[in-house]
């Protein structure tokens, strides 16, 4: 595997193989695990070179802790991309991605940046497009790789390749989960084994809305499934609702085509999962 720290040697790199090889994206935060790795899979089924990026995004962040513990293992994500045959790490620091100061996108993006998420991490899809558009630029990949685990991430990535990129591919892949059925993310290494055990219920209560969605009432399902998040004293929803997966308005009958999203507190830590209803 080749390390980049900067975007000359990494551009110099782009150059040189671009005209004759097809180039995959995996942009990530580092802390790798197995979802991320996938990531890298499906990439190197579809591209020649497979290229990875690590980097905590710091206008992405609407709180200051959370940037700060963000967890930080460069040593052993480099073994686990040496190990799973990536071919290119780069992993620059914020003076390289952010040369005139941290500035963000400041382009309207519509509705979509002002629900879930958007609604409660102000401000936090500006940094991703930023950081997103910049990567972009420097890596010039054919195709790109984002998980669903992000959902809300894939539709404003799909529409910042519309505006600006559109000569790049979108591959959105599957949520990889425990066995237990917990999403995997980076910030469970935050959780010890009691909250851990207890943020299982968030699959569980968008399991319950899946396994009614269409024969129950919708806004009482969606409030028995909260009621299975709260019988933990250590969960706190931020939001649990059913949107339209194109556009993640609400949905108007159970033939559109719909997600359930959630966001819950779990500790110290913020928690993110969904699941596609039908
Ligand atoms: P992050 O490092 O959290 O920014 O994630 C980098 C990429 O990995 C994003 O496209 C995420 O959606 C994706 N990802 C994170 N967790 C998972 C998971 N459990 N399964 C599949 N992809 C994931």
């Amino acid at each position: 595997m080749i390390s980049f720290t900067t975007v000359n040697d990494l551009s110099a790199y782009i150059r040189e193989i671009k005209p004759t090889k097809t180039i995959g994206f995996v942009p990530t935060m580092g802390a790798l695990h197995l979802g991320h790795i996938s990531l890298i899979e499906e990439s190197k089924k579809h591209c020649d070179i497979s290229i990875c990026s690590i980097f905590v995004n710091p206008t992405q962040f609407n709180n200051a802790s959370d940037l700060e513990n963000y967890p930080r293992l460069i040593e052993n994500d480099m073994k686990l991309l040496l190990e799973n045959g990536c071919d290119v790490l780069f992993h620059p620091s914020v003076e390289q991605m952010y040369p005139n100061g941290l500035q963000k996108n400041e382009e309207d993006y519509g509705q979509v940046l002002k629900v879930f998420e958007g609604l409660h991490r102000p401000g936090h899809f500006d940094g991703v497009l930023t950081v997103v558009a910049r990567l972009f630029d420097i890596v010039k990949p054919h195709k790109s790789f984002f998980g669903q685990k992000d959902y809300q991430q894939c539709i404003v990535v799909a529409e910042l390749i519309k505006r600006k990129f559109p000569e790049i591919e979108l591959h959105v892949c599957p949520i990889l989960r425990e066995n237990s059925g917990l999403a995997m993310s980076s910030r469970n290494l935050r959780l010890n084994d009691i909250e851990k055990s207890d943020a299982l219920l968030i699959n569980q209560a968008l399991q319950y809305i899946k396994s009614g969605f269409g024969q129950k009432d919708l806004a009482l399902l969606i409030e028995e499934a909260k009621q299975i998040i709260n019988e933990s004293k250590l969960l706190s929803i931020e939001y649990l609702d059913v949107a339209n997966a194109i556009n993640l308005e609400p949905i108007k009958n159970s033939n559109t085509k719909a997600i359930v999203l959630a966001a819950v507190h779990c500790g110290p830590v913020r928690l993110i999962d969904n699941i596609l209803l039908n």
